[in-house]
């Protein structure tokens, strides 16, 4: 890895962050806070809440096997997302370079940032060869998006693969494990001492059941997480979301039951589905969807649509031609897809 001054941008290394009241002050004795200009009426809504999120923290660290120094919290993985760009890339010099098909805010916020973003096609199986990728950087190149479980595809990229571009690239490499807790395999986030390149983004939206509450994660080193802190809005995530946060976490059990539950959905979905005369292939998946091959996407698309059930149609991704994106809901509602798709003519 190239030294981290290196690889930020020198206007965001250089930068003096906004000093909030909350910073200045951080004691436990005050009773009195005439600090911020907070309204003294209307409690507990009318303080701040805290900016570093010390409490969600302190509960998320043990559950997610890292330090508490080593998690930035945002307004789901998008800002997280969005700050890496911010952080490292210079708008119209830099550039990154990602698997394709993946997940496609990673191209959004390169085009918003204006960061040139380089798709390096995945082979015929969803897999990734590290030497494409390490093929496909340059000089300029400071950021490698990988994700894995991949999003529309549902595998698992080989994780030799990924070691050896988090050991051979000098830049950052950014691993998505949003549907990690759906997997079978190590997540990365298990090895943050060994790779100090690495961030690693989960969410509150896919297995925690979380979506409305929009938080994210990411996971780095320190000195990465410190970055993230500098450039971040000051009061990035409301108290209500902290709050919920908190109680989603103390409730960690539940949440093991529905991952479970989801998983065992799946293995019967997964043979279910690829019994269907329309459907040509069922892809393996570690995540809480299947992406499964149809005689026609688009009919079978509508024709779900008229009964009243969504899935997401891929058939315009690269790789994905006629594919169904189908996450997988209750017993209840995976069987009115599956008897709704038997029906089909
Ligand atoms: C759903 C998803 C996320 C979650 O994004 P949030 O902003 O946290 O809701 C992140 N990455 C991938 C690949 C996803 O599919």
């Amino acid at each position: 890895m190239k030294e981290l001054k290196d690889l930020v941008r020198p206007n965001i290394w250089a930068l003096e962050p906004y000093s909030c009241a909350r910073d200045e002050f951080k004691g436990m004795n005050a009773h009195v806070f005439l600090d911020a200009n907070e309204s003294p009426y209307n409690e507990p809504l009318n303080r701040y809440p805290d900016p570093l999120q010390e409490n969600v923290k302190q509960a998320l660290a043990p559950i997610k096997q890292v330090r508490p120094s080593q998690i930035f919290l945002g307004n789901g993985s998008d800002e997280a997302i969005d700050l890496v760009y911010r952080i490292f890339c210079e708008p119209g010099r830099d550039n990154v370079v990602a698997i394709a098909p993946t997940y496609g805010m990673y191209k959004v916020c390169a085009d918003i940032n204006n960061v040139d973003y380089r798709p390096v096609l995945l082979d015929g199986n969803f897999q990734l060869q590290a030497q494409k990728i390490l093929d496909a950087t340059d000089a300029h190149t400071k950021v490698i998006w990988l994700c894995s479980p991949n999003n529309p595809t549902g595998n698992e990229l080989d994780k030799k693969e990924m070691q050896r571009i988090l050991l051979e690239f000098p830049g950052i490499v950014v691993i998505d494990e949003a549907y990690s807790d759906f997997s079978s395999l190590q997540p990365f986030r298990h090895f943050m001492d060994r790779f100090p390149n690495m961030i690693v983004l989960n969410t509150f939206s896919k297995a925690w059941g979380s979506a409305s509450i929009r938080l994210g994660m990411a996971f780095a080193s320190e000195e990465i997480i410190g970055l993230f802190n500098k450039v971040k809005y000051p009061y990035n995530v409301n108290k209500l979301t902290q709050d919920k946060a908190m109680q989603m976490l103390a409730d960690w059990m539940k949440v093991d039951q529905w991952v479970r539950q989801i998983k065992r959905e799946r293995e019967h979905m997964m043979p279910a589905l690829s019994e269907l005369p329309i459907c040509k292939k069922v892809y393996p998946s570690e995540a809480n969807f299947v992406l499964v091959e149809v005689t026609d996407a688009n009919a079978v698309y509508n024709y779900l649509i008229r009964k009243g059930i969504v899935v997401r149609n891929r058939n315009k991704v690269q790789l994905c031609g006629n594919c169904l994106r189908i996450t997988i809901g209750t017993q209840q509602e995976n069987n009115e897809l599956l008897s709704a798709m038997r029906q089909f003519k």
